[in-house]
């Protein structure tokens, strides 16, 4: 069942969006070569929790193994969702994905950036440059009266257009009450197919790609997941209403690109 959102449910879950994108901001400050992803996992849970809000990846049940053991996941280089952080240190010219989520006021905030640590190669930065953009062909496509397969196929084609490969084990979501609700949202599919997109849906949408093929396998951690071929992978996640007829995006970039453009 798709749980349709009101006005003031909208603004709810603006908020926890909000928060999501200044704890993702807070940690992007503090990204830099020689920092831990567990340091990045304590700030984090420290930013949600001081703001009375609850980090919602904390604990969350695994259908293959122990609770996730983290506030965010931290996916680097060829790792593509769901990292576990650690006390390896992070390297010049590493990629990390920063993936968050936060309950306020009963409302769930998700949000995920793929940042570079220090200076990365041209070629990684031009394939973080098409992921990003392809979030928002995907976006675009998010418009009342289309349909969730639209998003996928936006989202494929674009990424698919540069010689890049769609996760396809990984998929968006309904967010709401619960961190995940329905529909499911792919990266991939059928223009005209799936539900339709109507005003007071709320979804997130997270392309998952890959610099090589798509094909990926989970760690003896039953959490990390990475592609098969060692390449490397980046994903974006932004959380959007559907509000007078359009992708109304809840969650954002904003302060987190203006850290990144200062580094
Ligand atoms: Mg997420
Ligand atoms: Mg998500």
């Amino acid at each position: 069942m798709i749980f349709l959102k009101t006005e003031d449910e909208i603004e709810l879950m603006r908020a926890a969006n909000q928060l999501v994108a200044a704890t993702l901001a807070e940690v992007g400050r503090n990204i830099k070569p020689g920092v831990t992803t567990a340091q990045l996992n304590k700030i984090a849970d420290e930013y949600i929790r001081d703001a009375g809000a609850v980090p919602t990846f904390k604990d969350f049940p695994n259908p293959f193994g122990g609770p996730f053991p983290a506030s965010i996941c931290t996916s680097v280089n060829d790792q593509v969702v769901h990292g576990v952080p650690n006390d390896k240190p992070l390297c010049e010219g590493d990629i990390v994905s920063v993936d968050c989520g936060a309950q306020l006021n009963g409302y769930n905030g998700d949000s995920c950036y793929t940042f570079c640590v220090g200076e990365v190669s041209e070629e990684t930065r031009k394939f973080l440059h098409t992921v990003k953009e392809s979030l928002y062909e995907g976006i675009k496509a998010a418009r009342a009266g289309n349909r969730i397969g639209d998003i996928g196929w936006a989202v494929q084609s674009y990424c698919e257009a540069s010689g890049l490969g769609v996760v396809r084990e990984f998929v968006g979501h309904g967010i709401g009450r619960e961190m995940h609700e329905e529909p499911q949202v792919p990266n991939y599919g059928r223009r005209g197919n799936g539900p339709l997109i109507k005003n007071g849906l709320c979804i997130a949408i997270e392309p998952m790609i890959t610099m090589g093929n798509p094909q990926v396998y989970m760690e003896p951690d039953k959490w990390t997941i990475r592609t098969r071929d060692g390449h490397l992978a980046a994903h974006y996640e932004h959380t959007i209403a559907i509000h007078h007829g359009k992708a109304d995006i809840l969650s954002s970039f904003e302060e987190i690109e203006k850290i990144e453009n200062q580094k």
